[in-house]
Formats: structure tokens, C-alpha cells, sequence
């Protein structure tokens, strides 16, 4: 059952002060599934002040406290992974499977932070002078203002709040109007946990409004930010402007490299799933295929029957193995990207369609001979297009991989251990995988260098973004 979703502003689902809601749609039939309560800026208002609150109440509670209520949220969201992975699909697309793995790997997520609230250990530093101590402590940043994406409704918001409410933070997460319901859920686990109020705070609407508000606020010491490289610009500014400190998981345009000794069977199978993976709508989703030209025409002709096996429809069917794309602007833009590409030279091996008319559905598609000023091969394509493209060097495929300005996720295929010591060193990113893909469990790190952004949002450094560093000497007289 899909129903109207609310905001949680100090403690408080609620409608928004206006009483102002947004359709929410299901981007597999285009029917419209529920409503989303649109916060005013009297809202924003109310939680801006309401977190500082919270955060004063949420400092003061032990990380051993704060380690056993996230463990119960990080059950609850077991518990209720099933319905909450159906709301997923329903609002977002993905097949089904891949919404209940999300649902569950947020509850990993959760699990991973509340251990390392545990261990945000300071240190003792040696003195010069005998008698004196000097202390490292480690101190929550303070509020946080998160703004998260529709893409992967539950793992983009699970990352910071695990990690602000580990530390010992409040957060107001602008969570992702179009996909509210699975994120609203994962609030719940933490409310019902026990979380007090004002520690979290859930808003849905006008984006630009809500950020520039809470970035410039005050009582807000932190930003965060998952979504385009252009949007992150903007707030990393006004973040700037208000010395706030900031992570930032923004887009990328991933260099997939395979060589001519890699096995091409492995290759193919990894790369086409990571590629159809939630319909390409994936920061780290394999972009740019470069593959060695002694075995290009293996490679394409493997993707592209992998490509045509896939099952496409409604995620709610199990035998689906791609969804719809979440919203019609991502289908208008493969169009474009397709068109491009294919006026500047590229041929279609297979797909290039939307599919019907009922949905945003758009084939898996793979293209040929794409030239380097394509936007397909510039720009973050966030859709099942798959560019393939040969090389005959290493240099070559090294100049081309580093040659935009992202630097998020790079992949290789090589059964060389020098080969693939070489292309690890050479990638200019924040993430590689080579010959699997192993990227995104809690105990990794995971963030993007240039314009990828920077910081991490997993593994032993995560926490750190959300504590601050407090330098005590003292001497006893
Ligand atoms: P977009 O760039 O407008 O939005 C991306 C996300 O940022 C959305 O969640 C949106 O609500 C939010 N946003 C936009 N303006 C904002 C602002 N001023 N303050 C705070 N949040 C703001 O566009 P879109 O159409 O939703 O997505 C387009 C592109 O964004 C995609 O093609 C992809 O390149 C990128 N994107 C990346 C990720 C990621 O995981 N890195 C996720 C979603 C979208």
C-alpha cells in the first residue's frame, strides 16, 4: 500500500504548513501512487531550529547509547525490508531484488557506524615539557543539512544519517521528492528506534529554496551533498561563502578498460549487469567501454546479446531485470545523448528506442564508433546507453580514460597482474575495481576526486567527516 508521505519536523510527521503536496508517480505506468507533503519555508524555519535542539540532546548521549539504538534501527529496517523494497520499486523502478538488496545493505550501513561511534578515538600526543598533557579529542560537527537523490532512495540517505547520528549529530535530510516513501521508512526505523526528538528531520520540496536556507543558517555546521556535479558546485559555494564544511558525492563518467588478455566471458557478464544495473541510473555505473581492438568485435557482440537478454518491465515482476528509468526527463535524456552521438557518427548495435508508450521505458542500447565529442562521452549519462569504443595502447587508453574532468569510479579487465598494477596507478579517481565490481559495502571507502567531489561516505574515514578535531593541552600546577 503506497500512501501520502509526510514530513518529520521535531519529532512530528506532518503536513507541510501550507498544505502544499506534490504527486508522487510510478515511473513503470505513469499512474500517479500517493502524494508528498511539501515543506514552506516556515518549515524549513521550524527545523532549522528544531535540530539545534536535538543536537544538543543527541551530544550528550553516550556512543555506547547511541551504538545500541542504531543496531535496533538497523533491525527494524530488516524487519520490514520486504514492504519498504516493494515502496522502493514502486516509487523508483528498480526491479524488486534490487530494492530489497538496498533496503538490506542500509541496515549494514546503519550496523557499520554504530560500531564505528564506538571508536572515534582521539589520541594523546607526546609533550616537550614533562607535566603536560595534550589531548586530540574528536566532537560532532554540530546540525547537519543532507540533500539526497532519487536514485537509490534509501542507500544515499542511510550513508549520512548513519554517519551524522553515529557522531553524535542532528541532520535535516531534503530527502528526494520523487522517491519519498522508502526514505521516509528509514527515518521510521530510527524514530521508532527510540531516536529523540529533533535528531532527525525529514523535508520534501523546492530544492534550491531549502538548501540555500539551511546551508546559510547558523545553526547549521555541515553540508551534504549526493547529485550532479553542477548542482554540488553550487552548494560547495554557498557552503563556502558560509565556511561550512562539506562532503560531496556528486557525478561521474566511469572508464570501463578491457584488455586483450582479460578474460572476455567475465568482462562482458560483470560489465553489461553493472552497466543495466537500476537502468544505468548509477554514479558509479561503468560508462565509457574501452576495449582493446584485438578483441572489440568478442566484446561488442557479447554485450550486445547481453543487452537484448535483458528482461525490461515492470520491477515488480520478478523475472524483470530492468526497470523503467525513474522520471521522464531521464528518458528525453537518452534520447538526446543517442541522437547526438549518432549525428556525430556512432552506430546502434542494438536498442536506441524508448520502449512503448506507457512507462519510461528505454531499451539497454550499445553503440559503436562514437566519437570523443559525443556528449555521451563527455557528459554523466545516468541511462542504460552503452558506448563502446576500441584501443590499441596503453597510453592511449590511459590519456582517454583521465582525459574529463571526473574522477569517481574506474574499472579494467586483465588477467596481468603488471597490467592491472599499472592502469590502478594510472586512473585518475576516487574508486577502482579491476576484474570484478567491488565497490559500495560499508567498511569501503566510497567518493570521487576533480569534479567527482570529495570525501568518503563509507569505511574507517567516514565518520570523520562528521566530527570535529579539538586540541586540549593542560598542565597540572
Ligand atoms: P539535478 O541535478 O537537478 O538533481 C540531482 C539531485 O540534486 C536531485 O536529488 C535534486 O533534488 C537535487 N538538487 C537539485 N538542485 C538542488 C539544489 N539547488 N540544492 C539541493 N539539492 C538540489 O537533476 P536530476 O534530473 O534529478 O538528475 C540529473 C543528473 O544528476 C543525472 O543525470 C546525474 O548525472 C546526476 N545525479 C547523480 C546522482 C549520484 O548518485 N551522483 C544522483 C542523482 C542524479
Amino acid at each position: 500500500m503506497y500512501e501520502n508521505v509526510l514530513l518529520f519536523i521535531d519529532g512530528t510527521w506532518c503536513r507541510g504548513s501550507e498544505g502544499d503536496w506534490m504527486p508522487v508517480k510510478n515511473p513503470a505506468t505513469g499512474e500517479v501512487l500517493a502524494r508528498v507533503a511539501r515543506a514552506s519555508m516556515a518549515d524549513v524555519r521550524r527545523a532549522a531550529e528544531s535540530t539545534l535542539t536535538g543536537f544538543r540532546s543527541w551530544s550528550a548521549v553516550s556512543a555506547f547509547d547511541r551504538y545500541l539504538l542504531m543496531r535496533k534501527a538497523a533491525n527494524l529496517l530488516r524487519e520490514r525490508a520486504d514492504g519498504i523494497a516493494r515502496l522502493m520499486t514502486m516509487e523508483q523502478g528498480k526491479p524488486l531484488a534490487e530494492a530489497l538488496g538496498e533496503t538490506l545493505h542500509g541496515a549494514d550501513v546503519i550496523d557499520w557506524f554504530a560500531e564505528e561511534a564506538r571508536r572515534a578515538y582521539g589520541r594523546v600526543i607526546p609533550p616537550r615539557k614533562d607535566g603536560v598533557y595534550q589531548l586530540v579529542i574528536k566532537e560532532p560537527v554540530g546540525p547537519v543539512a543532507a540533500f539526497t537523490p532519487w536514485n537509490f532512495p534509501i542507500n544515499q540517505a542511510v550513508r549520512k544519517m548513519s554517519a551524522a547520528i553515529a557522531a553524535g549529530c542532528s541532520i535535516v535530510l531534503r530527502g528526494p521528492g520523487e522517491t519519498p516513501a522508502s526514505c521516509a521508512a528509514l527515518v521510521k526505523v530510527f524514530v521508532d528506534a527510540g531516536l529523540p526528538s529533533g535528531v532527525v528531520t525529514l523535508l520534501f520540496g523546492a530544492a534550491a529554496e531549502i538548501s540555500e536556507y539551511l546551508i546559510g543558517h547558523p545553526n547549521i555546521r555541515k553540508i551534504t551533498f549526493t547529485g550532479s556535479t553542477a548542482v554540488g558546485k553550487h552548494l560547495a559555494m554557498l557552503a563556502g561563502s558560509h565556511m561550512k564544511r562539506i562532503t560531496m558525492e556528486l557525478g561521474g563518467n566511469a572508464p570501463a578498460v578491457v584488455f586483450d588478455d582479460a578474460d572476455i566471458d567475465v568482462a562482458v557478464q560483470v560489465l553489461s549487469s553493472q552497466k543495466f544495473r537500476n537502468a544505468g541510473q548509477v554514479c558509479v555505473s561503468p560508462t565509457r567501454f574501452l576495449v582493446h581492438a584485438d578483441v572489440y568485435d568478442q566484446f561488442v557482440d557479447g554485450f550486445a546479446k547481453a543487452a537484448e537478454k535483458t528482461v525490461v518491465g515492470n520491477g515488480l515482476d520478478p523475472t524483470v531485470q530492468m526497470g523503467p528509468l525513474a522520471n521522464d526527463r531521464r528518458v528525453e535524456a537518452m534520447e538526446e545523448l543517442v541522437s547526438d552521438a549518432v549525428a556525430k557518427g556512432a552506430t546502434v548495435k542494438t536498442g536506441g528506442r524508448r520502449i512503448g508508450n506507457v512507462g519510461n521505458f528505454y531499451a539497454p542500447t550499445v553503440l559503436e564508433g562514437v566519437s570523443s565529442d559525443s556528449r555521451l562521452m563527455n557528459e554523466e549519462p545516468f541511462g542504460p546507453v552503452a558506448p563502446i569504443i576500441p584501443f590499441t595502447s596503453f597510453d592511449e587508453v590511459v590519456a582517454e580514460s583521465n582525459r574529463l574532468p571526473y574522477g569517481l569510479a574506474a574499472y579494467a579487465y586483465t588477467r596481468s597482474l603488471k597490467t592491472a598494477n599499472m592502469i590502478s596507478s594510472a586512473f585518475e579517481s576516487g574508486m577502482v575495481s579491476i576484474n570484478h565490481h567491488g565497490f559500495a559495502l560499508p567498511e569501503l571507502p566510497f567518493g570521487g576526486i576533480k569534479d567527482s567531489g570529495y570525501g568518503t561516505e563509507g569505511g574507517a574515514d567516514a565518520l570523520d567527516a562528521y566530527l570535529n578535531t579539538k586540541f586540549v593541552t593542560q598542565i597540572g600546577l
